[in-house]
């Protein structure tokens, strides 16, 4: 065995009805006085129930998914004009994504609440959307440089979007066995992160208001984020990036879609990856693992409910063609990604 891996520092803190507390010693940590709070309209509640004890100058709620330039550089302007030196982002991945833009500019230190599993807390990965392109990068000054994990602020997120946002984390943790960069630390955060969601997005769904199943998907969805910031994009991310950004799908649901496709694609040319998924899932394979799953959750099967025209997949195809990994376990050509992608809009079981 030989390999390279590269960490991302950062505090995480995780602990259900402890954000108050934490924010507030980690914004003291770093010595700010002047803080912007980054939550959606929807989440402000939440933020300043988070931001109790936090020295706040300013409130920003303009979030919008994808995180449009222009979105970016009004809060930009938000950030200079209250001379802010600390941003706490409370809300989901577009919101975390929001607080990111704001850092790669201004180098301001994050401390992000997350209130779904997307994971972008995790990564050092911005993304900003300009017409119909999204455009990514990587850079350090956009890792938050600490995360607060608390439980109790997501049993508001509605049962939907906990299985399409928990299946988002479980892409991570899936793409992360073929990604181009992964290793053998990344499968196995992989492998725990599966397990974990696998045992809390049922209890999600069954209760979810109950604290149990929220943590284990939490403490999961984290795990695929780490995961992934280190493997980088495989086939499955490379495909919703390309779908997200040109039809405005909305990510999490097209993730949900899109993975039981790409497992079944990639798995006969990928055995180790199939055994540890299969593992992970405690199933005879991993395609059973988690068609087993997405039964139990209710998923979402196709991406023409989302808005994506049948019209739409030849340039879909061709977008995508360029960006797939050279390594990927199978190899894609213009046919078989075509298969893939008609069977996810249409909602076809996965072969
Ligand atoms: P989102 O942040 O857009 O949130 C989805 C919906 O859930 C919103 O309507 C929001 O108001 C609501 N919501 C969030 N938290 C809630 C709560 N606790 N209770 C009730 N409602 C709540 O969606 P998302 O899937 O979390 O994030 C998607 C975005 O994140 C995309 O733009 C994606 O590209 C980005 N992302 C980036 C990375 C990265 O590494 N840079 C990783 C994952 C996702």
């Amino acid at each position: 065995m030989r390999f390279e891996h590269e960490g991302l520092a950062q505090r995480v803190l995780f602990g259900s009805g402890e954000a108050a507390r934490a924010v507030a010693e980690e914004v003291e940590r770093l010595g700010s006085r002047r803080v912007m709070v980054v939550a959606g309209a929807s989440e402000r509640g939440l933020a300043e129930s988070v931001t109790a004890g936090v020295p706040v100058v300013v409130h920003h709620d303009e979030v919008v998914m994808h995180v449009p330039v222009e979105v970016a550089e009004r809060a930009r302007a938000v950030a200079a004009a209250h001379d802010v030196d600390a941003i706490v982002c409370v809300g989901g991945g577009s919101t975390t994504g929001l607080a990111k833009a704001v850092a790669l500019t201004t180098g301001l230190p994050i401390v992000a609440v997350p209130t779904t599993y997307a994971g972008s807390e995790a990564t050092n990965v911005w993304g900003l959307t300009e017409g119909a392109k999204k455009t990514t990068g990587v850079d350090g000054r956009v890792l938050p440089r600490a995360i607060v994990y608390d439980a109790s602020l997501m049993l508001g997120l509605p049962v939907a979007m906990s299985v399409a946002s928990g299946l988002n984390a479980l892409a991570h943790c899936v793409d992360s066995m073929w990604a181009p960069r992964a290793d053998p630390i990344d499968r196995a955060l992989a492998g725990e992160g599966i397990r974990a969601l696998r045992i809390g997005l049922p209890q999600v769904v069954a209760d979810p208001r109950g604290l149990e199943g929220r943590e284990y998907a939490l403490y999961g969805a984290y795990l695929a984020a780490v995961a992934f910031a280190s493997a980088g994009s495989g086939l499955h991310h490379k495909i919703c990036h390309v779908l997200g950004g040109r039809y405005d799908l909305p990510h999490a649901q097209t993730h949900a879609v899109v993975l039981p496709h790409v497992l079944a694609f990639n798995v006969p040319n990928a055995p180790e990856a199939e055994r540890r998924i299969a593992a992970a899932f405690d199933a005879a394979s991993a395609v059973e693992g988690l068609r087993r799953l997405r039964t139990e959750l209710d998923a979402p099967t196709a991406l023409r409910d989302y808005g994506l025209q049948e019209a739409d997949l030849p340039g879909a195809v061709e977008a995508i063609l360029p960006v797939v990994p050279a390594d990927n376990p199978t190899p894609v050509d213009p046919d078989n990604l075509a298969r893939l992608l008609h069977a996810a809009w249409e909602g076809a079981d996965p072969r």
